[in-house]
């Protein structure tokens, strides 16, 4: 029988790239989405996939989705949002909406898939931190401290998730091309590209291809971890 696994935000880049790939690993993919309506019915379509909504900002939301979905083996905390400005520009609001979205929707998302995880002794979680919450970013500094954040959720989650059979990972991607470099001129993405030592941006299938593997049987022995996927940016 085949294995349930929940990708937040689904709609776009790594999101639809990871559950593209998991789809075709024989997992049944339910999509999760926030505004991108389209294109995660595009998606669920293509992928004869379920889509869900809910904004990870909001906890009943959250709630109201697990309670729709039933039980998951695999849980992946994608969904997530940047900001660029400088810390002393950036208001408060900036800081609580940034780690609202990717740390307490991270957390809430945890906080609802493991009990059941947990009753029936077995699941997997990948948490999508960023190169940005090891090394820290200037310019985006509440976006650094919300994805060192999750690699702190990840790390105690193993360890008191462990026993009950539970694995939690991190991955944390490199400049990856997606939507979220779209405030970027193309002379800042050459320049991230300049200083990656693979000489380019990643692609959202080589983060996709990572959480595969941590989702798979062969790290089975894996947790507590956060896996660069970065073309060696965080060297
Ligand atoms: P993206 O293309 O902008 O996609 C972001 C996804 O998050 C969308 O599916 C979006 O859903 C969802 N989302 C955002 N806010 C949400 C909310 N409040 N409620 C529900 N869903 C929400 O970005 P991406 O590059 O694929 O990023 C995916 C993850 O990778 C993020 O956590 C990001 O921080 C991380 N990451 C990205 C890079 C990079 O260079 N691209 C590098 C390191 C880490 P809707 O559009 O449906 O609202």
């Amino acid at each position: 029988m085949s294995k349930t696994a929940l990708v937040t935000g689904a709609s776009r880049g790594i999101g639809a790239a990871t559950a593209r790939r998991l789809a075709r690993e024989g997992w049944d993919v339910i999509l999760h989405y926030g505004h991108s309506v389209r294109e995660a019915q595009a998606l669920a379509r293509e992928l004869h996939a379920r889509a869900i909504q809910a904004d990870v900002t909001d906890p009943a939301q959250v709630e109201a989705m697990f309670a729709a979905i039933g039980p998951i083996d695999l849980l992946v905390c994608n969904a997530g949002i940047a900001e660029y400005g400088l810390f002393t520009d950036a208001t408060e609001e900036v800081w609580r909406r940034v780690l609202g979205t990717n740390t307490d929707g991270a957390y809430r998302c945890c906080r609802q898939a493991a009990p059941g995880m947990i009753h029936r002794k077995s699941g997997c979680i990948v948490l999508v931190s960023s190169v940005w919450g090891v090394r820290g970013a200037s310019c985006e500094v509440a976006y650094s401290a919300s994805k060192a954040a999750i690699i702190g959720l990840a790390k105690g989650l193993a360890k008191e998730l462990g026993p009950s059979g539970i694995r939690v990972n991190c991955v944390a991607p490199g400049v990856i091309d997606t939507d979220m470099l779209a405030p970027l001129t193309e002379a800042d993405k050459q320049a991230l590209a300049d200083d990656t030592p693979l000489c380019r941006l990643g692609r959202p299938e080589e983060v996709a291809a990572l959480i595969a593997f941590l989702a798979s049987p062969d790290a089975g022995f894996i947790t507590g971890q956060v896996i660069g996927c970065d073309g060696g940016f965080g060297v």
